[in-house]
């Protein structure tokens, strides 16, 4: 997944249940709708789908301003 995705859990040592962590993640995005960066500070989703466009769309911001700078 880190490589594939370029997902990392920071301070992994300290985990104890990763199944559990990956499976929270995954309702917090596919049942609550939320951003796991904006985490409901920004805008709010009613679907799945608004949801992973958003999140892909501000990585793509993210990674290319990261990068043109
Ligand atoms: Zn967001």
């Amino acid at each position: 997944m880190t490589s594939e995705h370029s997902f990392f859990i920071p301070d992994i040592e300290y985990l104890i249940d990763i199944e559990g962590l990956i499976k929270y993640l995954g309702e917090k995005i596919s049942i609550a709708n939320v951003c796991l960066y904006c985490n409901e500070r920004g805008k709010a989703f009613y679907s799945l789908e608004a949801v992973q466009k958003h999140m892909v769309s501000f990585l793509l911001f993210f990674f290319s301003s990261f990068f043109l700078t």
